[in-house]
């Protein structure tokens, strides 16, 4: 029989299998400390337990939470990106950034995506499958527990990974409870941004369980033609839906949207571009970061000039609608999303 793996388990279920097994309750505040916050993959490790409650578990369960198979450090320290895989060897990547306010990390939600945005590297082979709450917890874990090493933490997260989260919404309302539990992470919802390319009906249904995280919007152009041409999921949901589905999200929780726009060279980037954008999106409780793309090597997008950025960046801001360029942290080592998992499975 092959042993459960509690990794992921919440409390309130390591609890039942431990009354099973006539062990007291409190019992589970320390095994759960031990998996979340204390980084141990085996019951040996657990010493404050008796070495027979150690062998009970160790004969039932296991504690799987991921490999890491590669890491890539940018010269100046400051970025990680970690490949990662689960048991079925499925691999997924998670980048640590190392900002002056603490330690960001971007995780993703799938294996592949099936979204076919045109610009991004995760998608160029579809999707392989949906991750668990417990695998994208996984994710945090382990860099929180290398941090821990140097007593540091993990303190905010974006869900900007690998995938579309609001594809696999279960999962991701799933792995939010676990990492905001205190024998988790506890980390507070305002410290989680999720980002969408625009899957409207799931952007209500985010709003209306009213977590104060933070929305992000892949928008990256400002009109249908050009979005449908950039995002094949602009076909299912049209810019003005997606737009909308921003602006309940903004009235219903009070928080703030974020549109993200990559600034393709002579596509996306013009004073038209940037009209359009101010248009669309004034009078509503957002702002817009400009992110200059990350050329992909499959793909022939040209990053604009730094003069092309600063007139975009200037248009928007002189006409209401804030904005901000993104500090760009990960392109030298292959932070551009996907583009280290491609390296390795050689798809
Ligand atoms: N599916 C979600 C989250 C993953 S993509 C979404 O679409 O938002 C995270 C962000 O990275 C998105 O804004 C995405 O459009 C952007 N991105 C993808 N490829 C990129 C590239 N080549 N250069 C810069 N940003 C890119």
């Amino acid at each position: 029989m092959s042993k459960k793996n509690l990794f992921g388990i919440t409390i309130d279920e390591l609890k039942v299998e431990l009354s099973k097994l006539n062990i007291p309750a409190f019992r589970a505040d320390q095994i759960a400390a031990w998996i979340y916050k204390r980084g141990a993959e085996s019951f040996d490790e657990m010493t404050d337990l008796s070495k027979n409650l150690r062998q009970q578990l160790n004969d039932l369960y296991t504690i799987r939470m991921v490999e890491l198979i590669d890491k890539l450090e940018s010269k100046d320290g400051l970025t990680t990106k970690f490949l990662l895989q689960f048991e079925d060897g499925a691999n997924v990547e998670t980048v640590l950034m190392r900002h002056n306010y603490g330690n960001s990390i971007c995780i993703s939600t799938q294996v592949g995506c099936a979204m076919g945005c045109k610009f991004c590297a995760s998608t160029l082979k579809g999707l392989q499958r949906n991750l668990t709450a417990a695998e994208i917890l996984a994710e945090v874990v382990f860099v929180n527990n290398l941090l821990q090493l140097s007593n540091q933490k993990v303190d905010t997260i974006v869900i900007m990974g690998i995938g579309e989260p609001l594809m696999n919404f279960d999962n991701l309302i799933q792995f939010l409870k676990l990492i905001h539990e205190p024998y988790t992470l506890n980390l507070s919802y305002r410290k989680i941004t999720v980002s969408t390319c625009g899957i409207v009906p799931n952007i209500y249904k985010l709003a209306e369980l009213n977590l104060p995280i933070t929305l992000s919007i892949s928008l990256h152009a400002p009109n249908n033609e050009l979005r449908s041409h950039l995002m094949p999921i602009n076909n299912n949901f049209n810019i003005n839906e997606v737009v909308a589905a921003g602006r309940d999200y903004g009235d219903t929780t009070g928080r703030r949207v974020t549109y993200e726009y990559i600034l393709i060279d002579e596509l996306n980037d013009t004073i038209k571009h940037a009209r359009q954008l101010s248009n669309l999106l004034k009078n509503q409780l957002a702002n817009v970061n400009l992110i200059p793309i990350n050329p992909v090597a499959e793909k022939d997008f040209r990053r604009p000039s730094k003069e092309r950025v600063k007139m975009f960046y200037d248009y928007l801001n002189s006409h209401g609608i804030g904005a901000t360029v993104r500090k760009e942290m990960g392109a030298a080592i292959n932070a551009a999303c996907g583009q280290l998992r491609i390296s390795h499975n050689n798809i």
